[in-house]
C-alpha cells in the first residue's frame, strides 16, 4: 500500500516537497485539498508535474463513501470503504448548532463489551489518523462543505473502536482536525469516549489535548461493571474515576460519563443512587442511553418510563443528567450494526 498523505501534516508536507525542490505553499494547496475532500484527479491548484510524481507514490485519501442512509430526522449513515476493502461506519446527526459527525477509530475493537456489536469480531485494525480524517472531510463534502464553510462543526469520536487503544493515530487525527489550515474544528468542539483505558487519559493530559471526554461507565460498582464490560477487571472503577478527576483538574472541563440503561443490569433505584454517589464532588455529566438491541447479545433495554425515573433519581441526588435523544432509528441500530449488515453478517 502507498502512503497515505491525509496522515501528514501540514510541516511533513512541506518537508516532503521541500526535499523534492518544490515551494513551501505547494505544500499548504495539498493540505487544504486533502482537508476539502480531493483526490488527485481534483486537485487542480497543484500542478500537474508534481502531481504526476507524487500520485506514483503516494495516495491523498484513505477513504471513500460506499453507501449513505438518510433519517426521516436528517440523520446520515454513512458506509466508507478503506484502501485494504475493509469497511467503517459514520454517523452524522444534524442539531440546531450545527453538524455532529461520530466516527470510528478502529476497524473492530478489542473490548469485548457485553451490549456492544463493534466488539463481536475482535479488532481488525486500527485506523490511522488519516483514515479518521478522510471520515469526517468525506462527509463535509458529501454535505456540501469545504474548508471555509463547513457542514461538519463538531465531532465524536463514539463509533466503532477504542480511542486510548490507538492513540498515537487518534492523538495526530486531532492535530490534523484542529490545523487552522484545514478543516479549523477546535477541541472544544470534539469529544472523546473511552471505556476506561487510563493510560490514555494520561496521554491526552500530558499532551494537553483538552476534549470533552466521555467515560463509559454503565454501571456504579465493579461487580456489574466488570460482568458487562472486561477492561474492568485490567482498570476497576477507581482508577477510571480517579483519572476523570486528573483530567477535569488539568483541563478545567466538566467530563462526561455514559451510561447505557440495560434492563434488570444496571437500572435499578440502588444502582441510580450508588452512580449519584460516585459522580458527585466534581463537575460532571451523565449521559443516559438506553439500550440499541443487538441480537447477538441478548440483553434487552429499559423502557422509557424507568430511564426516567433512574433519571429522576439522579436529578434529586444531585447531578446533572439527561437521557440522549435516539436519532436514525428507522434506518439502523447501534454502534458497528450496520457496518455488520453490509459485511454479510
Ligand atoms: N470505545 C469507546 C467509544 C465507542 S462506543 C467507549 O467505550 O466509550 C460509544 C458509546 O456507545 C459507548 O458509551 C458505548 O458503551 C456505547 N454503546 C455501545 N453499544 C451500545 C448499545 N448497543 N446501546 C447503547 N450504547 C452502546
Amino acid at each position: 500500500m502507498k502512503p497515505l498523505l491525509s496522515d501528514y501534516t501540514l510541516e511533513q508536507l512541506q518537508a516532503l516537497l521541500a526535499a523534492l525542490g518544490e515551494k513551501p505553499f505547494r505544500a499548504r494547496q495539498l493540505f487544504e485539498g486533502i482537508q476539502q475532500g480531493k483526490d488527485w484527479d481534483e486537485l487542480t491548484n497543484v500542478g500537474k508535474a508534481l502531481k504526476d510524481k507524487l500520485s506514483a507514490e503516494y495516495d491523498c485519501q484513505g477513504v471513500k463513501i460506499v453507501q449513505k442512509l438518510v433519517s426521516k430526522d436528517g440523520t446520515c449513515k454513512y458506509l466508507f470503504a478503506l484502501r485494504d476493502g475493509n469497511i467503517i461506519e459514520g454517523v452524522v446527526m444534524r442539531y440546531h448548532y450545527g453538524n455532529t459527525i461520530c466516527i470510528s477509530t478502529q476497524v473492530g475493537c478489542r473490548m469485548n463489551c457485553g451490549f456492544c456489536a463493534s466488539g463481536i469480531d475482535g479488532l481488525v485494525r486500527n485506523l490511522s489518523a488519516g483514515e479518521m480524517l478522510g471520515e469526517v472531510v468525506a462527509a463535509n463534502r458529501d454535505l456540501e462543505g469545504d474548508i471555509k464553510k463547513r457542514a461538519i462543526t463538531n465531532v465524536v469520536l463514539m463509533g466503532s473502536g477504542e480511542p486510548m487503544d490507538n492513540y498515537d493515530n487518534v492523538s495526530l487525527f486531532l492535530r490534523l482536525l484542529m490545523a487552522p489550515e484545514g478543516l479549523n474544528i477546535s477541541l472544544r468542539n470534539v469529544s472523546l469516549s473511552t471505556c476506561g483505558l487510563v493510560s490514555g487519559v494520561d496521554r491526552l493530559i500530558a499532551d494537553k489535548l483538552w476534549v470533552t471526554l466521555t467515560f463509559s461507565l454503565h454501571a456504579p460498582n465493579d461487580r456489574i461493571r466488570s460482568g458487562l464490560m472486561p477492561v474492568n477487571k485490567a482498570h476497576p472503577i477507581a482508577e477510571v474515576m480517579a483519572a476523570a478527576k486528573r483530567y477535569f483538574e488539568a483541563s478545567g472541563r466538566r467530563v462526561v460519563f455514559e451510561y447505557t440503561l440495560i434492563k434488570g443490569q444496571n437500572d435499578s433505584d440502588q444502582c441510580a443512587l450508588e452512580l449519584a454517589q460516585l459522580v458527585r464532588g466534581f463537575p460532571t455529566h451523565v449521559n443516559l442511553i438506553v439500550l440499541n438491541y443487538v441480537k447477538e447479545k441478548g440483553l434487552q433495554a429499559t423502557a422509557r418510563e424507568r430511564a426516567k425515573e433512574f433519571l429522576q433519581i439522579l436529578e434529586k441526588n444531585g447531578v446533572s443528567a439527561t437521557i440522549r435523544r435516539t436519532m436514525g432509528a428507522d434506518i439502523e441500530g447501534a454502534c458497528g450494526q450496520l457496518r455488520r449488515k453490509y459485511i454479510g453478517n
